[in-house]
């Protein structure tokens, strides 16, 4: 155990060494590094921030304490709508690798000289030429996984989970259990829309590998969440690879707004109409920044919706629908009917949303920084997870953590109204608002003073300054 003095030593320390991040161009990946970066300077460092003008940082909400360096990559319009996500990141990883190159090349060689000496990279493990290139200038690279360490540990199980054939063709054994990940059932196996099955074992393997051959492992997540997902990922990893959960990070260090690291504006109408609500009476409900729906599916929300008698606040990001702009397939008047019982936007200020007192339950599609997210706010969930590792995140969610209920059968008017009903107004749902709240105490604990993220966090530091 460190003595204070030591600490406020490597404090000292940390701040005449530079760190450069790299985020991946997506939101749920930009949000996270971000906050990092934001955790990482209040210990010391100084942060240089290495992102594609694709998705590109909006200027004006930067943090004017780091530095950013874009670097090109000129996606044709054809390729950044491509719908296979594994093609995207294939083309990205393509036409990245230069860029990078050169922008590092830059920044080590202004380093040589500066008052703050690089100590390492901290890369997107999907980004997957990032630790190889840093390599060849002999900087040492440590990896970020921004999902949780329960879909990590699914990840790292997949040649098993491929030669037992879980992987394709599990049409029959949807409900079988997966043995080795239990609670985790066939279904909940990561799958990605429009995408070969080989090309997506492939991006795992490749993320996979990227991890265990980088000095080290963050993942936003916390022991007493995950502590047996990160015993199993610690077991498969070599003892010189440590692994720091740090998260939650946006309840750790300076709060910032959520707003800096948005790609899109967020709509702070939410707030005044959310102050008109009673306490614990809204349906928050956003599927995140990449996921899709049909327009069926889209009218059987908005009528589950509007059955279930609860106010809802409604994100509708354009291009959620697929074929449609925004609300057009509404039905005429669908919403004066509802008479400011519901509130749409195209993108809300989420975390301050799930913080408000009149939020009641969050209907998410799982992505795991929402998921945690409304973890750390206490709200009981309703979970439609959507691809890759949010079936994971669901399961957890509603057969371990037990802080809310799938809507298992897909989404159909009745069952989202009773789902809701059941979670918000029942008996039953008293029990999962409870473990909501001790859940929450425990993600709030982990941060103070002897909590286990802030012991990883000062682990992190020193490792960082040894590298
Ligand atoms: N988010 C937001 N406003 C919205 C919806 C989402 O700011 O209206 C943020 C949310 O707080 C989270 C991120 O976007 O930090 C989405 O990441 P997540 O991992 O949940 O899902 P993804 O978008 O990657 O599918």
């Amino acid at each position: 155990m460190q003595t204070t003095n030591n600490l406020d030593s490597k404090m000292e320390q940390s701040k005449g060494r530079r760190l450069i991040l790299c985020p991946l161009p997506f939101q749920g990946h930009i949000n996270p590094m971000l906050e990092l970066a934001n955790i990482l300077h209040a210990k010391g460092f100084s942060i240089a921030i290495i992102h594609t003008n694709f998705n590109t940082l909006n200027p004006s909400t930067r943090n004017p304490n780091f530095t950013y360096h874009s670097i090109p990559v000129d996606l044709t319009e054809t390729e950044a709508s491509t719908k296979d996500l594994t093609v995207v990141l294939s083309i990205l990883n393509a036409k990245c690798v230069e860029p990078f190159r050169e922008c590092l090349a830059e920044l080590l060689s202004d380093g040589i000289n500066s008052e703050y000496p690089i100590a390492c990279l901290i890369s997107d493990p999907l980004f997957n030429f990032t630790r190889s290139v840093a390599e060849s200038f002999k900087l040492p690279t440590i990896i970020l996984r921004t999902g949780c360490a329960a879909s990590f540990a699914v990840y790292i199980t997949f040649p098993l989970l491929k030669k037992k054939r879980l992987l394709t063709n599990t049409g029959s054994r949807l409900e079988e259990p997966v043995i080795e990940l239990s609670p985790i059932k066939a279904r909940d196996l990561p799958t990605m829309p429009n995408c070969d099955a080989e090309d997506l074992y492939q991006l795992i393997t490749n993320m996979v590998n990227e991890s265990k051959a980088s000095y080290g492992l963050i993942f936003n997540t916390f022991e007493d969440l995950e502590g047996h997902a990160l015993a199993t990922i610690r077991q498969e990893y070599h003892p010189n690879i440590p692994i720091f959960p740090l998260g939650p990070f946006h309840k750790c260090g300076p709060t910032t707004s959520s707003s800096s690291s948005s790609l899109l504006a967020q709509d702070q109408s939410c707030i005044s109409w959310l102050n008109a609500q009673a306490p614990k009476s809204v349906v928050y409900v956003s599927f995140g920044s990449m996921a899709k729906i049909d327009q069926a599916q889209f009218l059987e929300i908005a009528w589950g919706l509007a059955n279930s008698g609860q106010p809802f606040l409604w994100v509708v990001r354009p291009g959620l629908v697929q074929g449609s702009d925004w609300l057009e397939t509404l039905p005429d008047r669908f919403l004066k009917a509802l008479n400011k019982r519901a509130h749409v936007v195209k993108w809300a200020p989420q975390k301050e949303v799930l913080a408000h007192p009149a939020i009641g339950a969050f209907w998410t599609h799982c992505g795991w920084n929402s998921t945690l997210e409304g973890i750390c706010e206490g709200v009981p969930m309703i979970c439609t997870p959507c691809f890759g590792d949010q079936m994971v995140n669901a399961r957890y969610v509603s057969d371990v953590w037990k802080v809310g209920m799938q809507l298992e059968h897909g989404i159909e008017r009745g069952e989202v109204e009773r789902t809701i009903r059941r979670l918000m107004v029942e008996e039953e749902g008293e029990e999962i608002k409870d473990r909501a709240l001790k859940l929450m105490e425990a993600a709030n604990l982990c941060h103070k003073e002897g909590g286990s993220s802030c012991q990883f966090l000062d682990g992190l530091v020193q490792y960082a300054l040894s590298l």
